[in-house]
């Protein structure tokens, strides 16, 4: 996004992604309100929501005890008060040719960063592998954008802090059927919260477990699971039979950090590689794409200048890590009080209660769509647009 940004901006970008294609295990794929409008104001957003998507404009969280809390994106003030469901693989080709109209921007696929090469005090590039060879990228400034695993923001050795979310999550999809519910479900039960999100045809299910204890999972056999799921989800019951092989159900290890300094002379971290995201109301893709947004506002005129300062690198941190902490500290809040006592115990205290007062709450069912939908505080973009080549 932030190469998008940049290219249409007049820059010359250079985007090395590992994978020779974008395809890759389920990691999420929720477009929010916020990103939707994002897309809107850079004239994409019809385009983009022309790709094959299923919506939801509404989420309920139930209990295995039958409380139940229901909230909807009906009324926010957006054009778009829904969330689209698009596999990341589409949203990341989609954007990239987009980027593609643009005659500053090269995208090269198989193309893993080794290391980054020091110019001086300063970072000056990477160094990257492809097709066998070790190769040099030589840059005014380096952006790792590279995932929670992120090889550029260890090589470059910002510090940061971590906290330890309490649970793992199993992933895997299960058929729909007619008469299903619609939108995103949640099932909080004894030991577990199972997220059930509406793909159209399947649901994507995330099965939450305590940190740590998938291998006892595994152990205790795949029958074991299909009776947990299916007692626990009354309406999967007739369908746990579909999950055939633990290859079926892939292992989602949680985790959650962010860089204290995001930046040194050369280099800015974004996106997970900055902060790694808890999956905790899906909101990881909006708030990177949102790191992008007010990267590229800032940048834009110091690269085009040929000259990016530190100070330039610290004003995007200035701007975007509060938004972060917040958004860290709400799913944190949301870990405590909806999954680790619950995880830890087996036991629903006090959650029944609670939804039924949540759901008596006319504010908390405004508010709480309102900051999963458009986020904290929402970037426009501010950039500007150079012809692209196709005009
Ligand atoms: C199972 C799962 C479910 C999730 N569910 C949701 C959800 O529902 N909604 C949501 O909003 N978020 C969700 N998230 C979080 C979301 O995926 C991330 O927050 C988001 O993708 C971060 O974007 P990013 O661009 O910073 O990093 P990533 O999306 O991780 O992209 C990093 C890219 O860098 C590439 N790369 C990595 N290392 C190198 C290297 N050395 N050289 C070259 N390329 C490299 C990777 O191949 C990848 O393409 C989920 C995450 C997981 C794992």
């Amino acid at each position: 996004m932030l190469g998008f940004l940049l290219a249409r901006a007049g820059i010359d970008v250079l985007v090395l992604e590992k994978h020779g294609d974008f395809l890759r295990d389920f990691r999420g794929d929720t477009i929010h309100p916020s990103t939707l409008e994002i897309l809107d104001e850079l004239g994409l957003a019809e385009r983009f929501l022309a790709l094959p998507h299923s919506r939801t404009s509404a989420f309920t969280l139930r209990t295995s005890r039958g409380a139940a809390f229901s909230a909807s994106f009906d009324g926010l003030p957006t054009r778009y008060p829904f969330v689209a469901f698009v596999p990341q693989w589409d949203f990341l080709n989609f954007i990239t040719a987009e980027a593609r109209r643009y005659p500053g921007f090269r995208l090269l696929m198989n193309a893993e960063v080794t290391d980054v090469l020091r110019d001086g005090e300063a970072v000056g590039g990477l160094r990257y592998r492809t097709n066998g060879a070790a190769r040099d990228a030589h840059a005014l400034l380096t952006v790792g954008a590279d995932g929670r695993g992120s090889r550029t923001r260890g090589a470059v050795g910002l510090p940061g802090v971590s906290a330890s979310p309490p649970m793992d999550v199993f992933w895997f999809r299960l058929p729909r059927r007619p008469g299903d519910p619609t939108g995103a479900q949640a099932m909080i039960g004894p030991g577990h919260f199972i997220a059930m999100l509406d793909r159209g045809d399947y649901w994507q299910v995330g099965y939450t477990i305590g940190k740590g204890q998938a291998d006892a999972v595994r152990a205790s056999g795949l029958e074991m699971f299909r009776r947990s799921l299916g007692s626990l989800v009354p309406l999967f019951a007739d369908r746990t039979g579909e999950l055939r092989d633990w290859e079926q159900i892939r292992l989602l290890t949680v985790r959650a950090d962010r860089l204290t300094r995001w930046y040194a002379p050369g280099f800015l971290a974004i996106g997970d590689a900055a902060h790694a995201m808890s999956p905790v109301a899906g909101v990881g893709i909006n708030v990177a794409i949102q790191d992008a947004v007010v990267a590229a506002n800032v940048l834009w005129r110091p690269l085009r200048q040929g000259e990016v300062s530190v100070r330039d690198l610290a004003a995007v941190q200035r701007r975007r890590q509060m938004t972060v902490r917040a958004t860290q500290a709400m799913q944190a809040f949301m870990q405590r009080q909806l999954l680790a006592r619950n995880l830890q115990s087996g036991r629903l205290p006090v959650i029944p209660g609670l939804l039924r007062v949540a759901g008596r709450l006319p504010a908390l069912r405004t508010v709480l769509p309102r900051l999963v939908a458009l986020g904290i505080n929402r970037p426009h973009v501010e950039c500007p647009e150079v012809a692209p080549v196709d005009q």
